[in-house]
C-alpha cells in the first residue's frame, strides 16, 4: 500500500540526495540531527543496546546508520576504532568512510573498521592466520581458483568430473560454508551430497587449500568464527575492542555472518542492522532473510524503529514499486509514503528484439542528456541500466560503443574476471606470495615458453611428492634435469625474474618506511631503474610513478605478457591491452601490491570514483542501496525476469525473491524510471521469442505511461498472468492474453496497430481472441507462429513448447507466441 499524498510540495530547502559530507563540512556537530526526521533522530540518539531499524527502499537506513556512527564518535562515547561497521558493498563502505572521515577530520584517532563481511573478516584473519594453519601472507582465492583447485580434488579422488562437475561440489561447499559448517560438522544427511562423499572431498579441499597458503571467500568467515569459537580469549579481546557493530543491509546476511556477529556483540549487545525485508535477494548465496525476522527473539529487549518516508523517489515511481511488491505474499508489509511532487510516471515501452531495445535506450539516454520533454538535462553520471543476467549487457556494450556514449560496468568482477586481467594478477600473485602454485600454473605457460602439460605435470607432481610448493618444485627438476631444452631455459628465466620481481618489491617497500629507515642507495637504484623501465613503455607514464605501478608494468614487459598481446592479431588483443593499461592505472590507488590484490580479491564493484561522466551498466543484484536520477530496467521478458531458472528451482520462494528484484531496481530511480521488454531476444547465439513479464501487468496502471518506438511491431504485448503453480493449461490460456490489462492499455491508446493487422492476419486474429474459452494447445495441435510459420506441437514442457515447423525445421518456443491455426 502506498500513500501518495501528491499535493504537497516538495521537501522544503533540502535538496535530495545531496551528500551528507557536504553538510558535514559546514555543521559539523549538529550533521547527526539536523537533517532527520523523528524516527530517524530516534535512532541516532538511542541508548546502548540492541536496536534494528526495519523499514522500505529509500527511507534512510544507510544514511542514518551513518549518521548513528558519527554521533557515537563526536559524543565520545567511543573510539573510532572501537566501532566495527559491515556493509555490503565495498562502494558503500567506501562511502561510509568518505563521510566519517570528513567528519572527523585530519588527524583524527584511527578510523573505523568499516567494510563489507569479507574485508573485515580477511583483516581478522590476517593477523591470526596461524590458528588456522595458514600464513598471514595468505592468498584469496577467487571462483576460478577455486574451480580450478576442486578439479584436482575430484581428479585426485578419481571421480569422473564430467559427471560430478566442479561447480556443483563448489556449490555444496558454499552452502556449507555460508552455514558456518566446517567439514566435521557437515550433517551426516548430506555428508554423502555429490558422489556419495562431498564432505570428504570438501575434507581434502580445506587441507589442500592450507597446503597452497590459500583461503577461499567462504573460509575467511569459516575460519575467523573458528578462531573465535576455539580461542575464548581472543574473542573476548575483540568483543571488548568493538564496543558498537552496526550493519547495513541486514536482511541478506547469512547464518556464518550472523553467528559471527553474534559472537561479536554478546557481551556489549551494542548492535544496530538496518534493513528491509522486502529488499532480499541473496537467498541464493545463502542469505537468510528471517535473520532480520528474528532479531527481537535473539536480542531480547531490542528497540525496534520503523522508517516510513521514502526520500529517493518521484511519487508515481515509489507507487508503481509498492504495487508491484504488494504482489509477494511472504512479508511484513510496509507502509510508504513520499513528500515528493507526483513526478514522472513509470515509462514502459515494448521493442522488437534486444538490439533494438539497445538502440532505443541509447537513443532516449541521448534525449535526456540533451534536456527533453520539460526535464532538465542530465548528466551521464546520473543514468544506470540496471539487468536481470549479464548477458543482457552484451547488446549495450555494442551499442554504446558504436554510438560512443561512454559507460562503465558496475558490479561483480567482471573486469578482473577478464582473461588477461587474471593472468596479470597471477603475475602479480606470485610476486606478493612465491608459494602460490595456482597462480603459477596459469602463467607457466603464458605466453608460450614451452612449458606444456608434460613440464606440468611433473612439476605437480614434484611438489606433491616433496610437500614443497610449485616454484621451489620447478627449482629442483631444473636443478635434476627433469626440465631441459628450451623449456628448460624459459623455466629458470621465469623463476629468476619472479625472484628479482620479489626482490624489487621488497626493497622499495623498505624504501617507503618512514624517515628513521636509512636510505639504502641499491634500493634507490632498483627502484630508479624500475621507473625507468616503467616509462619506456609505449604509452606510459610520467615521473613520480610509485614503485609497486613501476613494477607492475615492468612485470608485464619482462614476463613477455604484453608482447604476447601486442603480437596477437586477433581483434580482440587491442582491447586486451586496454585493460592491461586499466589495471596498472588502478594501482595507482594503493600503497603496494598486496594492497592492490587484497582489495581486488575482496572486489564487489570495481567502479573506484571516476571524473568523467558515464553511464553505469550493472546487474540488479549489483544495484543494491544504490539511487541514480534516471534509471532503465531492461529486459522485463518471462524466463528472463523471473527468471525461469529461479522459478523452476525455488518455485514461488523463487517467484517472490525475483519480485523483490523488481522492487530493488524500481526503487533505485529518483527521478525516471523505463521498464522495456523485447518480444525477441539473443541469448548464447540464438534467437528467442519472448514474452513480456508478468511482473509488466502488476505494474499499477495509474502509474505507468506506455511509451511507443518507431517500428515497434504490434505482438506481444501481454504478460503471463496469473498465479504460479496453477495448471500448464490454465497458464497456457493465459499464456497469450491479448486481453491481458497491459495488452489493453497499449490498444487503448491507439499507438500500436491491433493483432489483426499484417501479413498473416489470421492466424493473428486467432492468437487475439484466443481467451479462457479457447481450447488450449495441446501435443499435435496444429499452430501458427509470427517467425516460424506453420507447424506441429511435438511435446509441451511448462509453457514452453517444442513445435516441427514445415519450414524453419524443429524449435522450442513459449505458447504465448503461436495461436492454433486457423486452417489444417
Ligand atoms: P535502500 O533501502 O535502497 O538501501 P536506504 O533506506 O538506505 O535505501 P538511503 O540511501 O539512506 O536510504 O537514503 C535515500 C536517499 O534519501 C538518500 O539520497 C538520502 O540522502 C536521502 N535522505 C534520507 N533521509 C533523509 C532526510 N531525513 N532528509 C532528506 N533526505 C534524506
Ligand atoms: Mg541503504
Amino acid at each position: 500500500m502506498s500513500r501518495i499524498p501528491s499535493s504537497v510540495p516538495p521537501q522544503a530547502n533540502l535538496p535530495q540526495g545531496a551528500p551528507l559530507s557536504v553538510r558535514a563540512m559546514k555543521a559539523p556537530s549538529v550533521l547527526c540531527l539536523e537533517d532527520l526526521n523523528e524516527q530517524q533522530r530516534q535512532v541516532v540518539m538511542a541508548a546502548d543496546g540492541p536496536l534494528l531499524v526495519l523499514a522500505g527502499a529509500g527511507t534512510g537506513k544507510t544514511r542514518t546508520l551513518t549518521a548513528r556512527m558519527a554521533h557515537l564518535l563526536q559524543s565520545g562515547r567511543v573510539r573510532p576504532y572501537g566501532i566495527l561497521a559491515a556493509t555490503f558493498t565495498n562502494k558503500a563502505a567506501r562511502e561510509m568512510k568518505a563521510r566519517v572521515g570528513q567528519m572527523l577530520g585530519q588527524g583524527a584517532d584511527g578510523l573505523p573498521w568499516l567494510g563489507t563481511f569479507h574485508t573485515i573478516c580477511a583483516r581478522l584473519l590476517r593477523r591470526h592466520a596461524e590458528l588456522v594453519g595458514l600464513k598471514a601472507n595468505f592468498t584469496i582465492l577467487d571462483n576460478d581458483d577455486q574451480i580450478r583447485l576442486l578439479k584436482q580434488v575430484i581428479a585426485a579422488a578419481n571421480i569422473d568430473e564430467k559427471r560430478w562437475p566442479a561447480r556443483l561440489l563448489a556449490y555444496h561447499i558454499d552452502r556449507w560454508k555460508n552455514r558456518a559448517l566446517p567439514p566435521a560438522r557437515v550433517p551426516a544427511a548430506e555428508a554423502a551430497d555429490f558422489a556419495e562423499r562431498g564432505a570428504q572431498l570438501y575434507e581434502h579441499y580445506q587441507s589442500r587449500l592450507r597446503d597452497l597458503n590459500a583461503a577461499d571467500f567462504g573460509d575467511l568467515l569459516l575460519h575467523v568464527i573458528g578462531i573465535f569459537q576455539n580461542t575464548p580469549d581472543i574473542l573476548a579481546r575483540y568483543q571488548r575492542w568493538f564496543r558498537y557493530v552496526l550493519v547495513d543491509e541486514y536482511q541478506d546476511t547469512n547464518i556464518a555472518q550472523y553467528l559471527w556477529l553474534r559472537l561479536l556483540v554478546q557481551e556489549h549487545r551494542n548492535i544496530c542492522c538496518v534493513g528491509d525485508d522486502d529488499q532480499s535477494i541473496y537467498s541464493w548465496r545463502g542469505a537468510e532473510v528471517g535473520n532480520i525476522l528474528r532479531f527481537e527473539r535473539d536480542f531480547p529487549g531490542a528497540q525496534v524503529v520503523r522508517l516510513e518516508q521514502n526520500y529517493r523517489s518521484g511519487a508515481q515511481i515509489l507507487a508503481a514499486a509498492s504495487g508491484v511488491i504488494a504482489h509477494n505474499k511472504a512479508r511484513l508489509g510496509k507502509t510508504l509514503w513520499t513528500r515528493a511532487q507526483e513526478g514522472e510516471k513509470l515509462r514502459l515501452i515494448g521493442l522488437w528484439d534486444s538490439e533494438e531495445e539497445a538502440r532505443w535506450v541509447g537513443e532516449d539516454i541521448e534525449a535526456l542528456q540533451r534536456g527533453t520533454r520539460g526535464l532538465p538535462p542530465f548528466d551521464l553520471n546520473a543514468v544506470a541500466i540496471l539487468v536481470r543476467a549479464s548477458h543482457q549487457m552484451r547488446s549495450f556494450e555494442e551499442r554504446f560503443v558504436k554510438i560512443g556514449l561512454p559507460y562503465r560496468v558496475i558490479g561483480g568482477p567482471r573486469f578482473y574476471e577478464r582473461l588477461e586481467i587474471r593472468d596479470a594478477l597471477a603475475y602479480f600473485r606470485l610476486v606478493v606470495s612465491p608459494a602460490d602454485g595456482l597462480a603459477f600454473e596459469r602463467i607457466l605457460n603464458t605466453p608460450r615458453r614451452g612449458l606444456g602439460a608434460v613440464s606440468l605435470q611433473k612439476i605437480q607432481r614434484t611438489a606433491r611428492d616433496g610437500g614443497v610448493s610449485m616454484p621451489e618444485a620447478a627449482r629442483r627438476l631444473l636443478r635434476d634435469g627433469g626440465i631441459r631444452g628450451k623449456g628448460g631455459r624459459e623455466l629458470s628465466l621465469l623463476l629468476d625474474n619472479l625472484q628479482r620481481w620479489r626482490e624489487t618489491m621488497l626493497r622499495s617497500a623498505k624504501a617507503e618506511l618512514p624517515d628513521d629507515v636509512a636510505p639504502d642507495s641499491d634500493i634507490a637504484a632498483d627502484t630508479a631503474a624500475a621507473t625507468r623501465a616503467a616509462t619506456a613503455l609505449p604509452g606510459r607514464q610520467e615521473e613520480g610513478t610509485p614503485p609497486h605501478v613501476a613494477l607492475a608494468h615492468m612485470i608485464l614487459e619482462e614476463s613477455g605478457y604484453t608482447t604476447m598481446w601486442q603480437n596477437d592479431k586477433t581483434p580482440a588483443a587491442a582491447g586486451r591491452l586496454e585493460n592491461l593499461k586499466e589495471l596498472v592505472k588502478s594501482l595507482e590507488g594503493f600503497a603496494n601490491l598486496q594492497g592492490f590484490l587484497e582489495h581486488v580479491s575482496l572486489i564487489m564493484d570495481n567502479d573506484a570514483a571516476e571524473a568523467d561522466a558515464k553511464v553505469s551498466l550493472m546487474t540488479l543484484h549489483a544495484a543494491k542501496g544504490l539511487e541514480f536520477p534516471v534509471v532503465f530496467l531492461p529486459g522485463w521478458e518471462e524466463d528472463l525476469f523471473p527468471s525461469g531458472r529461479t522459478l523452476e528451482e525455488s518455485g514461488e520462494a523463487g517467484l517472490e525473491e525475483e519480485r523483490r528484484l523488481a522492487y530493488v531496481g524500481l526503487t533505485r530511480a529518483e527521478r525516471i524510471c523505463t521498464v522495456s521488454f523485447a518480444a525477441n531476444r539473443l541469448v548464447y547465439g540464438k534467437w528467442q521469442a519472448q514474452l513480456p513479464s508478468r511482473f509488466v501487468d502488476e505494474l499499477p496502471e495509474a502509474s505507468v505511461e506506455v511509451l511507443t518506438a518507431p517500428g515497434i511491431y504490434g505482438g506481444g504485448y501481454g504478460a503471463a498472468t496469473g498465479d504460479f503453480g496453477q495448471t500448464m493449461q490454465a497458464r497456457m490460456q493465459q499464456a497469450s492474453t491479448y486481453n491481458s490489462p497491459g495488452w489493453k492499455r497499449l490498444q487503448d491508446r491507439g499507438r500500436v496497430p491491433p493483432p489483426a493487422s499484417g501479413a498473416s492476419g489470421g492466424a493473428i486474429a486467432a492468437m487475439g481472441d484466443m481467451g479462457a474459452t479457447d481450447p488450449p494447445i495441446a501435443v499435435g495441435a496444429r499452430v501458427f507462429h509470427r517467425k516460424f510459420g506453420y507447424g506441429k506441437v511435438h511435446a509441451i514442457e511448462n509453457d514452453r513448447l517444442q513445435i516441427a515447423f514445415d519450414k524453419a525445421g524443429v524449435k522450442h518456443v513459449m505458447a504465448g507466441y503461436v495461436a492454433l491455426a486457423d486452417r489444417p
